[in-house]
């Protein structure tokens, strides 16, 4: 399936998740961003010749990715180092169509973070 950021310069390939997670935590509760987590080699991220910006907070552990022309934040993933790479896509970047059957997980992110 494919996700894009609104003026299309961040593309992203994935399989269909078999779940997304929504966070409560103070970064995702601002984004209100909807995560489907892989491995690296999983998914296929090409960022255009806009660009892209990264955030990095708390543990310095993940870097979140938006567009640096339409700034939506399309993913997150970890820095390098981490035993277990991983990528989350915001499947807000989707088409709500294309997720409609696949189950919501709710982490409380809050409680933990
Ligand atoms: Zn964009």
């Amino acid at each position: 399936m494919n996700l894009r950021c609104h003026c299309n310069n961040i593309t992203i390939e994935a399989p269909l998740p078999e779940q997304v997670t929504i966070c409560n935590c103070s970064i995702c509760s601002r984004y209100q961003s909807l995560w489907g987590y892989y491995r690296p080699e999983e998914v296929k991220i090409d960022i255009g010749t806009k660009g892209a910006s990264s955030y990095i907070w708390g543990d310095r552990v993940i870097e979140f990715v938006s567009c640096s022309s339409c700034s939506c934040i399309t993913h997150y993933r970890s820095l390098p180092g981490q035993s277990e790479p991983r990528v989350a896509l915001n499947f807000r970047m989707s088409s709500e169509d294309a997720i409609a059957d696949v189950p919501i997980r709710y982490f409380d992110g809050k409680s933990i973070l």
